[in-house]
């Protein structure tokens, strides 16, 4: 079978394709908008589900040096594929995982007084670790140092001194919203706090943008940026248009055909009615493979938006529940509808962000809940 060019094996159920090129495309488009700063790339949680050891030595081959993720356990599995790179472990060092870190050259954001003092031990006993990042908190109560603990550390120069801190960095909490005030008393503030900082630290180097802070303008860029979502192809800004090319495109398989040509009821709960002759296609795909429940329609007079199908771009309604394992589709007016082909549930007709908008979520979350079971074919793999 094949799907747009996409060459799919038999035997595949449902395809996850991932586009290299589109990610790579991605990347410098978001180099393009700020071409004098580093950017380090957000892989946490597998690159959003799309496969962190593959995207990431793909951005690597076009020069990416810095990777973020979030446990120290993703860090130790990614480190023998990106030999040469910073690996950020943005949850930051807890109790006695400190070796893993020296093991594994892995860089610790320091988030909390305590991580400093455990970080501390290392270099008391002068053992060969990376320079350290330190988060502080402008307006997340979630990582990183408070206002009180930045001046109890610099009231207290011996606490930061012998740390060797390479960047200091923040989190904005409204970089979606281009005109919430927030964004600006964040970037006032972690000013003020880094020239405290570095009176003790000496100069580092800062950084404080997320995908959509890296859309905020140069204020916002500093030294280094760490978008995430925009490599990926989501839209990660309320008014704009996306710029970014569509990474994902996720198919499903048709396993049957049922011309239903009396009154009649589908899927659990018997909550959509069929009054007409209708023909349904059954796929195979449900919501253990991230197409949640919710995004379905509840019953016929439900008058909600709900997640479509695409065959051939031509419109495909999910009718019925969507079950775990099965999706059921009206293609009434899609003649070519057959057991064996695909239809698309995301891709070049209907985006992650419109998935989400109408199952109630954002598209960080409908990505990272894709699921284990798909094929999954990486495009512009070998070149
Ligand atoms: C996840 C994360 C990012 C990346 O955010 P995106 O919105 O995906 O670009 C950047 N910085 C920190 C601290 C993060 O946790």
């Amino acid at each position: 079978m094949n799907f747009n060019g996409t060459q799919i094996p038999p035997g595949v159920s449902s395809v996850l394709i991932v586009d290299l090129e589109a990610i790579k495309h991605n990347y410098r488009h978001i180099q393009s908008l700020a071409p004098d700063t580093e950017i380090g790339v957000s892989i946490k949680s597998d690159a959003y589900g799309l496969g962190a050891s593959v995207i990431a030595k793909t951005l690597a081959s076009i020069g990416c040096k810095t990777f973020f993720v979030a446990t120290i356990d993703e860090g130790v599995k990614l480190r023998s594929d990106l030999p040469n790179t910073e690996i950020v472990i943005l949850n930051g060092p807890t109790a006695n995982s400190e070796w893993l870190f020296v093991e594994h050259q892995l860089t610790p954001t320091l988030n909390s007084l305590s991580q400093i003092d455990t970080w501390k031990t290392l270099k008391k006993d002068n053992i060969p670790c990376k320079a350290a990042y330190l988060h502080i908190d402008t307006g997340m109560s979630r990582l990183g140092l408070s206002i009180n603990d930045v001046s109890q550390l610099c009231s207290n120069v011996n606490m930061l001194n012998e740390l060797d801190i390479k960047v200091i960095m923040s989190h904005l909490s409204c970089a979606d919203d281009e005109k919430s005030s927030t964004n600006k008393k964040q970037l006032v503030l972690f000013n003020t706090l880094v020239k405290q900082l570095t009176v003790i630290t000496g100069p580092v180097r800062l950084s404080l943008a997320n995908s959509a802070g890296c859309l905020l303008g140069s204020d916002y860029h500093l030294d280094m940026i760490r978008p995430g979502a925009s490599i990926y192809g989501l839209k990660v800004t309320k008014s704009a248009q996306n710029p970014m090319r569509r990474v994902v495109h996720l198919l499903a398989q048709i396993i049957q055909i049922r011309n239903v040509d009396h009154p009649s009821t589908v899927g659990y709960g018997a909550t959509h009615k069929i009054n007409q002759p209708t023909k349904i296609a059954t796929l195979a795909m449900g919501y253990a493979d991230g197409i949640s429940r919710a995004s379905g329609q509840v019953s016929n007079k439900d008058n909600r938006p709900f997640a479509t199908a695409f065959i051939n771009g031509k419109v495909a309604p999910i009718v019925g529940r969507i079950s775990m394992d099965l999706i059921t589709i009206d293609v009434t007016q899609i003649p070519e509808a057959k057991p064996g082909i695909y239809a698309e549930l995301i891709g070049n007709n209907i985006s992650i962000d419109d998935l989400a908008d109408i199952s109630g979520t954002i598209g960080y979350e409908i990505l990272t809940r894709l699921g284990q079971r798909h094929h999954r074919i990486y495009k512009g793999l070998d070149n």
